[in-house]
């Protein structure tokens, strides 16, 4: 069915050249903007300075064009939004508050709480009604309603129904950290909403991110997008290929028939898109249908 008001994104962050982990969610967001005879954006999310790759953007956006993924409309980098950001903290006033806990402080806080499955800390609000003596506020964080407790769920087109209690699995979290950059939740929502981005499709280490950013967007007023989360690649360890875990590019900038080969076609089958093809061109002209097709099988669960 076609809705010719989608608009989709990929957002890379520039912290190493594209490997097959990022390919595989940058070849389901512009399959699926094509199906949908939608817009296909490219961000720049280079909004964690501490993690950011000098040249980096510029070998992903290279890569891209390669593989024959042409972007509408200009790239956009988060660096060049902190404006945006701003607006939306100055939006959320007193939900936001200074906090001066450090990593370290809060583990001790719950020490003897059960730990939750996906291990992360869970803020026990110490700074909510105002900074402990003596602590300087350095991160800042939005408050999570206590009660009822905030539940954010939604329908992922891959995964199927998924929700999470924010207020006992995640606390009042981060939107600018105490080394001063803005936080991914807060500027992906802000971004997502700026630009119009009516569907998401990202990889499934996001989908706990997303109740975190329903959050977000409903306390800024913004329309919520449709989600699809694909399966991302692993390493031989179990561990999400990504660049901190040392995957490799695959992108030489030498040889068409190599980049289809080795990475175009193996991302593809990795998606479930069975697509015969000897060229680049071929190969986007037999996978829209095939990903149309593919969409017919979903949700199929995570
Ligand atoms: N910048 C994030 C990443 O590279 C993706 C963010 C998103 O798609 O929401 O992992």
């Amino acid at each position: 069915t076609a809705r010719n008001s989608y608009i989709g994104r990929f957002a890379p962050s520039p912290t190493g050249p594209l490997h097959l982990g990022s390919l595989v969610a940058a070849i389901a967001s512009y399959l699926d903007a094509k199906a949908h005879h939608g817009q296909w954006l490219v961000r720049v999310e280079d909004v964690d300075g501490a993690r950011n790759v000098h040249g980096a953007d510029d070998h992903i956006l290279a890569s891209l064009q390669r593989c024959g993924m042409h972007w509408d409309g200009e790239v956009t980098w988060q660096t060049k939004r902190y404006p945006l950001y701003q607006h939306a903290l100055e939006q959320l006033g007193d939900l936001v508050y200074a906090c001066g806990c450090s990593r370290r402080e809060i583990a001790d806080s719950q020490l003897n709480q059960v730990t939750h499955h996906n291990q992360a800390l869970i803020y026990p609000g110490t700074c909510r009604n105002g900074l402990a003596p003596g602590k300087v506020g350095r991160a800042l964080r939005v408050k999570v309603p206590q009660s009822p407790h905030c539940v954010p769920a939604f329908d992922d087109r891959w995964t199927g129904h998924y929700s999470q209690d924010l207020t006992a699995e995640v606390g009042d979290f981060i939107i600018r950290r105490a080394d001063g950059y803005w936080a991914y939740q807060l500027a992906v929502v802000v971004d997502d909403g700026a630009q119009g981005i009516t569907d998401i499709v990202r990889g499934v280490d996001l989908l706990d991110s997303t109740p975190r950013q329903l959050y977000l967007q409903q306390i800024l007023g913004l329309p919520q997008p449709s989600y699809l989360h694909v399966p991302v690649v692993l390493n031989e360890a179990g561990d999400k290929m990504s660049k901190q875990t040392g995957a490799i590019a695959f992108d030489d900038g030498s040889d068409p028939q190599q980049l289809l080969r080795s990475a175009i076609l193996p991302a593809a089958r990795f998606l479930g898109l069975d697509v015969q093809a000897d060229s680049i061109d071929a190969f986007w002209r037999a996978a829209i249908p095939a990903w149309a097709q593919l969409l017919q099988t979903l949700p199929r669960g995570a």
